[in-house]
């Protein structure tokens, strides 16, 4: 039987540095909210981090989430809104969380798209980034880890719906 693990070339974030940064994250995220939150999942990819980040989170919150496709394999395309299930987000804080911050045109449709519900606040919480290409105009306030422009699976994100099952983040085999 062959397994998710076969198809990766190298572990680029093991398992242990991803649990750690999240509750040092999640410290980051406590500080700047007293009050209830509402937490918006950009889905898929983001499950595995939303459900172990709002684990490590102490407030009381609803869950919200949207669902949006933006790759064909690992070729990125124009990302495209599917279904959306929202709680009222009128004068809430309201926290994004997504996979990744790499090009940004998936985080920008979804922060226009909730700018238009008229949260309180508005906040993005991504588990990485590719600094070397997020646009200044698309905002991240928690960020887990930048990386190289490299394409990667695991922990949530797949390549062809496939390797989201992986415990830690790595680059695909070629
Ligand atoms: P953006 O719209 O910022 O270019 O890309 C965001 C979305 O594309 C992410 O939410 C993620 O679903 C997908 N994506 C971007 N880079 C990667 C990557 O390196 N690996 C995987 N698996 N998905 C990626
Ligand atoms: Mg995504």
């Amino acid at each position: 039987m062959g397994s998710a693990n076969d198809d990766v070339s190298r572990v680029l974030i093991p398992e242990n540095v991803i649990r750690d940064r999240i509750s040092s994250l999640a410290a980051e995220i406590e500080a700047v909210y007293d009050g209830d939150i509402i937490v918006v999942a950009v889905l898929t990819g983001s499950v595995v981090f939303l459900s172990d980040l709002i684990r490590c989170l102490p407030h009381r919150m609803e869950i919200g989430y949207i669902t949006v496709s933006s790759y064909k394999g690992d070729l990125p395309t124009e990302p495209r809104l599917g279904s959306v299930s929202l709680p009222e987000l009128r004068g809430r804080d309201v926290l994004i969380v997504d996979d990744i911050l790499d090009t940004g045109n998936t985080l920008r449709l979804v922060q226009g798209m909730l700018r238009g519900h008229e949260p309180r606040t508005l906040r993005t919480a991504t588990l990485l980034r590719k600094p070397s290409k997020a646009p200044p105009d698309v905002p991240a306030e928690f960020v887990g880890f930048d990386i190289e422009d490299m394409f990667v699976v695991g922990y949530g994100l797949d390549f062809e719906g496939r390797h989201r099952n992986l415990p830690h983040i790595s680059e695909l085999r070629a």
